[in-house]
């Protein structure tokens, strides 16, 4: 069963783990470098500190 959103929090994009994931309908990424390969695969992607972004989204649904 595919994931309809599959958050990627700190996940790099090793080759085994993308293709356990990339057939999920929405993958939003973030990361801190730039260059990880997991934005190759994400729909949106944020470079950045995932725990300052979460906490910034904690706060909006909140
Ligand atoms: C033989 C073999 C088979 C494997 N099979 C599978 C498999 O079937 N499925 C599977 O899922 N994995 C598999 N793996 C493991 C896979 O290769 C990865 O090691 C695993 O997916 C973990 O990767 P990771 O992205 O969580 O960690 P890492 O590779 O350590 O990457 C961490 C990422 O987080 C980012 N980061 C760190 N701190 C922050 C922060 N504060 N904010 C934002 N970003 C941050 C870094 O920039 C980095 O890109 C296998 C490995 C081997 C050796």
């Amino acid at each position: 069963m595919k994931p309809k959103v599959y958050l990627a929090l700190g996940i790099s994009g090793a080759p085994e783990h993308i293709e356990g994931m990339k057939e999920s309908a929405i993958i939003i990424a973030i990361n801190t470098d730039e260059n990880a390969p997991i934005f190759d695969v994400a729909h949106y992607g944020m470079v950045g500190d995932l725990f300052d972004v979460c906490e910034e989204l904690l706060e909006a649904i909140t």
